[in-house]
């Protein structure tokens, strides 16, 4: 699963969430959505680092970040 994700048919197509991004992990879609706008995307996950700032500067809250939960360590 990708670490943001996007309501992509809300997505106004500001691109305030493209610039923030300090990875340069995100872009605009070419094709629009049903409101006519270029929606945002993870263009390149394995640049992503789950930092949350798209989700903080995005104005309508279409995306969500999600962090990797490191894995158990057994029990001695
Ligand atoms: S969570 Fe951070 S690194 Fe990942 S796409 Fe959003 S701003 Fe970029
Ligand atoms: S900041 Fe939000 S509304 Fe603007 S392009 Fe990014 S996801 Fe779309």
């Amino acid at each position: 699963m990708d670490r943001v994700l996007f309501d992509a048919a809300r997505c106004k197509g500001c691109g305030l969430c493209v610039s923030a991004c300090p990875e340069g992990a995100l872009a605009q879609r070419e094709e629009a959505n049903r409101m006519g706008y270029h929606p945002a995307y993870l263009a390149e996950p394995a640049k992503c680092v789950s930092c949350g700032l798209c989700a903080v500067i995005c104005p309508d809250l279409v995306i969500r970040v999600y962090r990797p939960v490191a894995a158990a360590v057994p029990a001695r």
